[in-house]
């Protein structure tokens, strides 16, 4: 027996009660089964949308094509979708329409895995046709029906399958492998955003390393060709244990299931396999090129149609998650200033991850030279010190004042002024501020 929260339960009552079915379907039933808390809640039934609407006060038509009605409960929504076949798939991507049936077996039989394929209520209990318990007892990811049917369909469920799989700690059952290794190149009529949305699911959950799966079968070669180079990229150093793809994996497996972090410990060394450089003995060694990191992470981001806030973000860590600045207080309000004080704690985070992904070689050393870093930084924040031109005692309109005429000029001056307080904090005030600005402009 599943227990459903009041307002599912309440739900159902009301469309069993008008003479239609209801059941809680897909996600929750499989979540609930594992003793894992929903997300949401879906509902199906049989009930055409229009009924739907007809029996709950407060409902919102998220997707009335599809089925689907948001009835909302004590200011929760729940989404409310109508039986349903999916009809003939146009280039593997999306039904070109949908069908309304009154048959809840032909609801289940279109879902993508037999685990997200089950549907519950009080009144008829589990409904299981494609033994998604079974599979959930036993850890598995299988298609609902043919693999390869059910992948030519809709080619995005192939990186659902690595992404469950990834987020339950799943194997993905034989024939579902083969059917993703046969029709991976098919991942390309994918659009950029429904593809990231699965890795993003992918690199955040509790096994992001089973990206692995997706580059074993063939998946990464045309979503991530970048990780696929990393994979293949050796670096067997004294620094290092792991290959460039594997000490990425790994890395991700030290940050917390936050996206820019995963994503930023993901591709950390994305530049690596481009940069090779041959010794005096003929050995073949490749090298972090964080800029070109950068460079190359922002290009994958923005191809993947991420937001620029994430771009941004993860771009930086990648750009300096090797810097290694000199333990002083004036190094480190340079260091501050460079990185942008907001970066610190993202940044330490991505370092330790880096460090623990590496081999043992010094570990203890990098580990206490980061300990330090944190606490001088620390330090200097607590101390209130400028690191930025927002903590200058003065700004462009003291300068103006000056009689220093609007433009580069009072940018330039303002810049100056800092580098001279990141150096001597003490002079960071207005009176000598001023002092020193005033004597700057005379001298040009
Ligand atoms: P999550 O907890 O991530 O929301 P979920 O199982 O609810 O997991 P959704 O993407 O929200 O996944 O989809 C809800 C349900 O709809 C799935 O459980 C599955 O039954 C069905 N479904 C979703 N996408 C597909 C698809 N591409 N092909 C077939 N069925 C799908
Ligand atoms: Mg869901």
């Amino acid at each position: 027996n599943m227990q459903l929260p009041a307002d599912v339960e309440n739900i159902i009552q009301t469309l069993e009660n008008a003479g239609f079915e209801g059941y809680a379907v897909g996600g929750c039933v499989r979540d609930t089964l594992l003793g894992r808390v929903p997300k949401d809640w879906d509902i199906t039934t049989s009930a055409k949308p229009q009924e739907v609407k007809a029996l709950f006060s407060h409902t919102i038509d998220t997707g009335i094509q599809h089925g689907t009605v948001t009835v909302m409960q004590n200011h929760v929504g729940y989404e409310v979708t109508t039986y349903r076949i999916d009809g003939e798939y146009e280039d593997a991507r999306h039904p070109k329409e949908v069908t309304f049936t009154s048959s809840l077996a032909e609801d289940l039989r279109r879902r993508d895995f037999t685990i997200n394929a089950m549907a519950y209520s009080h009144s008829t209990g589990l409904v299981d046709l494609f033994d998604g318990e079974k599979d959930l007892r036993e850890h598995r990811i299988r298609c609902v029906g043919n693999a390869t049917e059910r992948f030519s369909e809709d080619a995005l469920r192939m990186l659902r399958a690595i992404r469950f799989s990834a987020q339950l700690g799943f194997e993905i059952e034989q024939e579902t492998c083969d059917a993703i290794r046969e029709l991976a190149g098919s991942i390309r009529k994918i659009s950029a955003e429904r593809i990231a949305t699965e890795l993003i699911k992918t690199v955040t959950s509790a096994h992001p390393d089973y990206l692995e799966k997706a580059y074993k079968l063939g998946l990464t070669a045309y979503v991530l060709p970048e990780f696929d180079a990393m994979m293949q990229c050796p670096q067997m150093n004294r620094n290092h244990c792991f290959d460039v793809g594997t000490h990425s994996l790994v890395g991700m497996q030290q940050i917390q299931p936050e996206k820019d972090l995963r994503l930023a410990m993901l591709f950390h060394d994305v530049a690596k396999p481009l940069c090779k450089s041959t010794d005096e003995t003929g050995q073949e060694h490749y090298y972090g090129h964080p800029e070109m990191g950068a460079e190359m992470t922002k290009k994958i981001l923005r191809r993947l149609k991420l937001d620029n806030d994430t771009i941004a973000h993860t771009t930086a860590l990648v750009r300096y998650h090797d810097e290694r600045p000199e333990l002083t207080d004036r190094t480190l309000r340079h260091f501050l200033n460079q990185i942008g004080v907001e970066l610190l704690p993202d940044l330490i985070a991505i370092k330790r991850a880096d460090i623990l992904a590496q081999s043992e070689y010094l570990r203890k050393e990098k580990l206490e030279y980061l300990s330090q870093l944190e606490s001088l930084c620390a330090g200097i924040l607590a101390r209130n010190e400028c690191v930025s031109l927002a903590g200058l005692a003065v700004n462009g309109k003291d300068l103006l004042a000056l009689g220093i005429p609007q433009g580069k000029q009072i940018g330039a001056i303002l810049k100056y002024l800092l580098m001279i307080v990141l150096d001597h904090p003490a002079e960071n005030t207005k009176e000598h501020l001023m002092e020193m600005a005033e004597r700057y402009e005379k001298n040009l």
